[in-house]
């Protein structure tokens, strides 16, 4: 539907591909945002139904219905345990019980994450190769939980506040960025359900948005994996599939997964079954190096009958690989020894004209990362030199942080925010990060994180932010 020319050299900047894409996609808005493996299962299953005007004017009517029925609720108990997430890793569960109901969330864990992010708070010790998270349970149930007692749920920025002003440190180092966060997802639930609107509505409250009509993202699928998130030699993290042409949500769905299933095939038929294992975040990860990485994208986009649809994008989580104390980037940093290929560390430069010639080479509308969460004169040189045509994405710089948010706007050193509410620890926060993006004219891609839980959250921040953009990883594994 769209063609290439709308998604690269757009004169109106680089997120434009992604705006154009989406306003397509949200003609087609299912009624309610659960998880993207329920918009998707929804749309597909109602979509004919939803084609039209007349189901978007139903829903936007019931939901004012149901904003003008809220009525006052407050949080009776706080419970927090320790549960197990994709990577077999503790990480904190909270249930919140208000007097409309029990209300649970789930704290994510990243691989690759960012120096400056706030602080999860881990056990240390043997137990658990030391991520246990019993002390952030703690503070759980002991501090910040009774804290909340009485506390009217819709309430989100009093909550989160008050959880501030307990824990008392700038990156929540004393009760814990996951201790603080379960209860402020638990709590954005808790509030949705006292208003008795779906969970993207109470956040598009909270942030003042509209979203009638919805925009429902581009799901942005990672499917070959890298860097910290595989076992191969591949330094760049994640490679993305874009349906940036589909006709709506469900479409783009069956793009990303024929696309998958596709890719799957080539990377076989080159070397064989044991090298469609699958990464921590469910993509491939063959033995390849970015340039074949690419190729086979594009191999199985073509074989898969996609091509007019479909761009790339590029998660290189380049602060893995950064050679500490010299301006140069290690693309073999999974190697040592005798083995190791030293004709792969590449200077800033050489790593700026590695980004120039595979943007001119293959339709890469994203790129994530591109340099280390320190080396900000070579971010301002990226976004300078490739802004208006590649979206260049702040994750480990901007780590959510309204604070290096407005030093990357001003230092004009990338063009998008990834969205990781547990990167800052809060909602409240992570919706302030969001409103200072875009008033900059950024693009804003919620994200999952490599170490996730069944928790479908994001699909709720993604559509009631109206972020346009989404990366779940593959999809394949039950928390994707
Ligand atoms: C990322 O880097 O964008 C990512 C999702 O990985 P992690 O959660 O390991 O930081
Ligand atoms: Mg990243």
């Amino acid at each position: 539907m769209l063609a290439n020319h709308c998604l690269r050299g757009s004169p109106h900047g680089a997120a434009n591909w992604c705006k154009v894409a989406f306003r397509a996609t949200s003609q087609r808005a299912p009624p309610f945002a659960r998880s993207i493996r329920r918009l998707a299962t929804k749309a597909s299953r109602y979509g004919p139904a939803l084609t039209g005007n007349t189901m978007l004017q139903h829903s936007t009517k019931t939901l004012l219905r149901r904003t003008a029925t809220r009525h006052a609720s407050s949080i009776t108990a706080v419970h927090g345990r320790q549960i197990i997430d994709s990577r077999g890793n503790p990480t904190v569960e909270v249930d919140i019980t208000t007097t409309d109901g029990l209300f649970r969330a789930s704290c994510p864990s990243g691989a690759s994450t960012g120096a400056y992010e706030a602080v999860e708070l881990r056990d240390g010790g043997s137990t658990f190769m030391g991520k246990g998270v019993l002390g952030a349970v703690k503070n759980v149930n002991e501090v910040l939980g009774p804290a909340m007692i009485g506390m009217d749920p819709t309430q989100q920025e009093a909550i989160d506040e008050k959880m501030f002003a307990l824990d008392g440190t700038p990156n929540k180092g004393k009760m814990g960025a996951n201790a603080i966060l379960g209860i402020s997802l638990a709590a954005s639930k808790a509030g949705a359900g006292a208003k008795k609107v779906p969970l993207y509505q109470h956040y598009a409250d909270l942030a003042g948005n509209s979203v009638t009509p919805m925009t429902l993202p581009v799901p942005c699928f990672n499917v070959i994996n890298g860097g910290e998130h595989a076992g191969n030699k591949l330094a760049f993290q994640e490679f993305f599939v874009i349906p940036t042409g589909a006709q709506s949500f469900s479409h783009a769905m069956a793009i990303g997964c024929e696309v998958f299933h596709n890719l799957k095939a080539v990377i076989k038929a080159k070397f064989g079954g044991d090298a469609t294992l699958i990464g921590d975040e469910g993509g491939f990860a063959p033995p390849c190096s970015v340039d074949s990485g690419l190729e086979m994208l594009m191999e199985a986009i073509d074989k898969a009958g996609h091509s007019g649809v479909c761009t790339v994008g590029l998660d290189v989580a380049s602060s893995e690989f950064k050679v500490e104390g010299e301006n140069a980037y290690d693309l073999d940093f999974k190697t040592s020894g005798a083995d190791k290929d030293t004709s792969l560390k590449l200077s800033g430069d050489d790593m700026l004209a590695f980004y120039q010639k595979i943007s001119n080479d293959y339709p890469i509308v994203t790129i994530e990362d591109p340099f280390d969460q320190d080396d900000w004169d070579n971010w301002t040189k990226i976004t300078a030199a490739l802004g208006d045509k590649v979206q260049i994405v702040g994750d480990d710089l901007t780590v959510t942080n309204p604070s290096i948010i407005a030093k990357a706007i001003d230092q004009k050193a990338c063009n998008c925010l990834l969205l990781k509410v547990n990167q800052i620890g809060s909602i409240t926060e992570s919706i302030r990060a969001v409103q200072d993006a875009k008033r900059a004219g950024w693009g804003v891609m919620t994200s999952h994180r490599s170490g996730e839980t069944e928790d479908d959250y994001i699909a709720d921040l993604a559509v009631g932010l109206c972020t346009g953009e989404i990366k779940t990883g593959a999809p394949c594994r039950g928390e994707r």
